[in-house]
């Protein structure tokens, strides 16, 4: 999931303080999992906001809206019309959210209301920690299913440093060595060997960005059946 983080509720005070009629909006999806943007923290923030509003005398009418996926046009159509007719969104989803509500909604103000941070898995009870940084060229059979790029702090694919230490990260002693654990669990499968030849550099390039996926049968499918559409009506 990609997990995020509410920003200080300053810094959302004072970037929407100017809007008469503010739309909060949430995401049912991984910022709700992560229990930074959804339809709980819609509500919190609608009542902080308020609260704050009342204590500095300011007038601004407050809407709350939670949305299944904020990353998906089918999900924000339903609420383009209610959101037209505030001044400016407040959006509780990611980066990606955010953008897909704003070139939505051009030209009305879509001001995020939390700071992404990472891909990651829930580790325990409100602990989510980064697993993947979307390197485009997984290298997780190699190294027993432990991302040495985005666990190990120096993204090493020969490891493991220097630094570490009886299992532990030098840049961080309350943090496992990814290289440790890499080494560990292959030692367990067997495959320890998978690590005994150099690994190429990765070659960074193909780490393309703006990335963009395209599933050239889906299009194809799609196209095929807007054209029979056609040809019938
Ligand atoms: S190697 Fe690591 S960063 Fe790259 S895709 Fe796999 S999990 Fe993600
Ligand atoms: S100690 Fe291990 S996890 Fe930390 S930087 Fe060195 S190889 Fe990476």
């Amino acid at each position: 999931m990609i997990v995020g983080d509410r920003k200080p509720f300053d810094e959302i005070r004072e970037s929407v303080k100017d809007f008469k009629k503010l739309l909060i909006v949430g995401c049912g999806t991984c910022v709700s999992v992560c229990m930074a943007g959804g339809e709980k923290e819609v509500e919190l923030l609608a009542t902080e906001l308020r609260m704050a509003n009342k204590l500095e005398g300011r007038e601004q009418e407050i809407g709350e809206a939670t949305i299944q996926r904020q990353c998906d046009r089918e999900y924000i159509e339903p609420i383009v019309e209610k959101a037209r007719q505030y001044d400016a969104l407040l959006s509780m989803g990611c980066g990606a959210g955010v953008q897909l509500i704003a070139d939505m909604l051009e030209p009305m103000p879509v001001i995020p209301a939390l700071n992404t941070r990472f891909i990651g898995i829930a580790e325990d009870e409100g602990i989510w920690a980064e697993r993947c940084r979307a390197c485009g060229q997984c290298v997780l059979g190699r190294y027993a299913g432990i991302c040495p790029i985005a666990r190990c702090p120096k993204s090493i694919l020969n490891g493991p440093c220097g630094g570490s230490q009886g299992g532990r990260c030098e840049t961080d002693p309350n943090r496992d060595c990814a290289w440790a654990l890499v080494h560990d669990r292959l030692m367990k499968m067997g495959l320890l060997d998978n690590i005994c030849t150099v690994a190429a550099p990765k070659d960074f390039r193909k780490q393309d960005f703006p990335a963009r996926q395209v599933n050239q049968d889906y299009v194809k499918a799609e196209k095929e059946e807007a054209h029979a559409s056609g040809k019938s009506s």
